[in-house]
């Protein structure tokens, strides 16, 4: 085992000095073909490497071959990488022309610097690398970016180019593969050949417009959302949109959150902004008379909009988002109730988590950071609550020390492309706006409130849900359930009068009555990926049954209409994942 792991070990730190390598070579071919261009930095990361660069023109995907050219003829001339230890004076000289290269400079404490050489380039760097250009395997460029230099808005712009460089032709092909098949799945693609959503530069970037079919998803997500939560004791409220500016400088987001909330903008005087949470509605609303401990714990439900400011640079489809709608809820509860009102939530959390067929996450706790609200003894006590809450879900956790936010632990679960549920303990807003109940003691306290998402914003989960199901929604949340296909238009009637009887049931249905071919018909249901396709001519007529085709292209024996209804109830009721 153990050799098998530093076998491993060996073979990443390899593949990390050939990437970093591979950047430095890139770079030299970048000069060759741009004399004038100014160099930022260019490290290995996973799978790869890149490098930030200050062009006279932008680049385009076209240009990449060039550059990969001259790559190949650098790795052919197996130039060696040559290490140059020089005072920082010298290397200020040297890098006369490189502002970039400068700033990076100047924050280096000691007085001598490395340089690394390797035929017409030269770049301040620490190493280490091959020996060898002639040691880097199978590479290729994948991608071009903008890039802030040091992720600064600020700071100009650079055009970041993506290699990515393998020991194999195998792996590199595997790898190339898996980016393809992450390029069909993305949801950007998928949203727009599936009609479901729309950013339009005239309403501003970020700003989602949820077209029919994308909102039909989007509902039945929240109506199941809303049924569940119900049913576990939740109240479902609605709060506003903007609030008064104070309400925001008591709560501190003013203070701490300002450059991410949009206004003031003026009201008959007064000073409003949008909100970027909903935790002050909940707050209002828990505050309009006294509670007692009798009422405790109030669940407060919503899904509500909000809007923060992300900088143009990091918005992304519908998983960077401008304005979102999160499935928001505050628990009110007494200290003595924390625990099982966090299984409760860890319950939902997984259901709803089971429900869309997410399996591997990984759940981890955050610990107390260094600045933080309330005191260590109620952080600690809130931190062990957690825990026996995790344990009593059977839940497997990893513990991140210090990586609590500053008003109290949080428990998240986290998914490989979708950031998943939270569970937060609050200590600071309770005392800011002096959230109270009366004791059986009849003594006033503080109350324990828990904030919490289990999808997080609607916008970023449906980003993951199109990705996790590559558009072939499960028939529960499919936008068209069912497709009738007459073969001519003599089968037109009984089309329309399945289609009938299937919406009588509340199926999502429609007939593709244009006069196309059958086959055209089925080549589109199979595009719009819906998931049965009734195909109906004379025999069907006649019998009065159904033949079914499914979009994986499986054809099933005819069957009775009523036997067809009885099994797509079953799926859409059962939220069967196929
Ligand atoms: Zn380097
Ligand atoms: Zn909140």
């Amino acid at each position: 085992m153990v050799s098998g792991k530093r076998k491993q070990a060996n073979e990443e730190a390899k593949l990390e000095k050939m990437r970093h390598s591979a950047a430095h070579v890139m770079a030299e071919a970048v000069l060759s073909l741009f004399p004038e261009a100014k160099f930022g930095i260019g490290p290995a990361i996973e799978n790869g490497f890149y490098y930030d660069f200050d062009l006279p023109r932008s680049l385009s995907p076209d240009d990449l071959p060039a550059i990969e050219n001259k790559m190949a003829e650098i790795i052919a001339a197996g130039k060696p990488f040559v290490r140059e230890e020089v005072d920082k004076g010298e290397a200020r000289n040297f890098f006369a022309a490189q502002p970039y290269k400068l700033e990076l400079l100047e924050e280096i404490p000691d007085d001598t610097v490395s340089l690394y050489r390797q035929g017409s380039f030269v770049d301040l760097c620490r190493g280490p690398h091959l020996n060898s250009s002639g040691e880097i395997k199978v590479f290729k460029l994948v991608s071009i970016a903008g890039a802030y230099w040091r992720g600064d808005e600020h700071n100009p712009m650079l055009q970041r180019i993506y290699g990515v460089a393998f020991l194999t032709k195998v792996s590199l092909d595997e790898h190339l593969k898996k980016l393809e098949a992450a390029a069909r799945r993305d949801h950007r693609k998928l949203g727009k050949e599936l009609d479901l959503f729309s950013i339009h530069e005239e309403a501003g970037p970020g700003l989602v417009h949820w077209h029919p079919k994308g909102a039909v998803v989007r509902r039945i997500i929240e109506d199941f959302w809303r049924g569940e939560h119900i049913r576990r004791g939740y109240d479902i409220v609605y709060t506003p949109h903007i609030a008064k500016l104070d309400l925001w400088k008591t709560s501190g987001h003013w203070e701490f959150y300002r450059d991410y909330l949009y206004g003031p903008m003026n009201v008959d005087g007064q000073e409003y902004i949008i909100k970027p949470m909903n935790c002050l509605g909940h707050i209002l609303i828990y505050k309009t008379r006294q509670r007692s401990y009798r009422e405790l714990p109030l669940r407060f439900a919503e899904l509500g909009t909000v809007y923060r400011y992300e900088r143009s640079g990091v918005l992304h489809g519908l998983s960077r988002v401008r304005g979102f709608t999160q499935d928001d809820a505050h628990i009110f509860c007494r200290f003595d109730q924390l625990e099982d009102e966090v299984v409760g939530v860890l319950k939902l959390a997984l259901f709803m988590v089971k429900s869309f067929g997410f399996t591997s996450y990984q759940v981890f706790l955050s610990t107390r950071p260094e600045k933080y609200a309330g005191t260590i003894q109620v952080w600690e006590e809130a931190t062990e609550t957690l825990k026996r809450a995790l344990a009593r879900v059977r839940l497997d956790y990893d513990v991140d020390p210090g990586q609590g936010v500053f008003y109290g632990p949080k428990i998240d679960i986290k998914f490989e492309a979708w950031q998943g549920p939270t569970i937060q303990v609050d200590f600071n807003l309770p005392q800011r706006f002096n959230v109270t109940y009366i004791g059986e003691d009849n003594k006033e306290h503080l109350v324990a409130m828990v904030h919490r998402t289990v999808l997080g914003s609607m916008e970023r989960f449906l980003a993951s849900l199109i990705e996790h199901y590559g558009g072939l929604f499960p028939v529960w949340l499919a936008p068209v359930q069912v497709v009738v296909i007459p073969i001519a238009d003599r089968h037109l009637d009984y089309a329309h009068k399945l289609a009938d009887e299937l919406k009588t049931e509340g199926v999502r249905v429609e007939v593709d009555a244009r006069s196309e071919t059958v086959n055209l018909k089925i080549r589109q249901a199979q595009l719009d990926k819906i998931p049965y396709m009734l195909v109906v001519g004379d025999k069907e007529v006649k019998s009065a049954t159904v033949s079914v085709r499914l979009r994986s292209g499986e054809e099933l024996p005819p069957e009775s209409l009523a036997s067809f209804k009885e099994n797509i109830r079953k799926a859409i009721i059962d939220r069967a994942s196929t």
